[in-house]
């Protein structure tokens, strides 16, 4: 028989971390079947019901007690800045949060930002640096294709996610410096419910 409340748990609905994040769950020994349209995935062996969400709601639902855990990447957890605990870092999902330049620009050190345009989508991580490092720059708060926004004279300098270096390359960018290296990791809500250990301890 299923509880009548199941624990529920977050995870990236299409990107990737989605795969990941099943694959993850699969080795703990849950068993379940996704369809790859549903946005609830019941699993068949545990009282737990899988959620698939847009990266970025991972925290909001996670803090506000919808869900009792979440997988998201450090990266987007710092940003919204929530109020949940972190149980473990998973090992994957790795990537680094840079600040790029053009390969071609007279910015050669953090210090050189100075009074500089820098674009990207994670406005809160980088004020934050930048404040820690006594750099004023405009930060300009864009959703997706950062890279483009020096070679449209949009910016000066990006912030962004990068794996391997490669799309920086593509757009003849190069990386500054690094201000956070992320992982995903396990969350959890702040409200302790009895039933959350039964799944900490699989
Ligand atoms: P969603 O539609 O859920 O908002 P998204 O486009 O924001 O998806 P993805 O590109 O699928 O997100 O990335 C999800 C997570 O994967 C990132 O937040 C980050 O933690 C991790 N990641 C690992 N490598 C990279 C990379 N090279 N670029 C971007 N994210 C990466
Ligand atoms: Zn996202």
């Amino acid at each position: 028989m299923k509880a009548v409340n199941p624990l529920r748990i977050a995870v990236q609905s299409h990107g990737r971390l989605s795969e990941p994040s099943l694959e993850y769950l699969r080795s703990l020994g849950l068993k379940f079947k996704t369809n790859g349209r549903a946005l609830i995935t019941p699993c068949d062996n545990f009282s737990l019901d899988i959620l698939h969400l847009r990266d970025d709601d991972i925290p909001e639902y996670v803090s506000r007690e919808v869900a009792d855990f979440g997988i998201v990447g450090e990266n987007v957890l710092y940003e919204k800045n929530s109020r949940v605990n972190i149980i473990k870092r998973l090992g994957f999902g790795f990537c680094s949060l840079v600040i790029g330049v053009p390969d071609d620009s007279s910015i050669q050190e953090v210090a050189d930002l100075e009074g500089e345009r820098i674009a990207t989508s994670y406005p809160r991580i980088l004020s934050e640096y930048l404040k820690e490092k006594g750099v004023n720059a405009a930060i300009i708060p864009i959703e997706g294709s950062v890279e483009i926004a020096p070679s449209l004279n949009l910016a000066d300098a990006i912030c962004d996610l990068t794996q391997t270096g490669k799309t920086l390359k593509e757009n003849h960018l190069v990386s500054l410096v690094t201000i956070l290296q992320s992982q995903a990791v396990l969350i959890e809500s702040p409200v302790s419910r009895g039933e959350k250990k039964e799944f900490i301890l699989l």
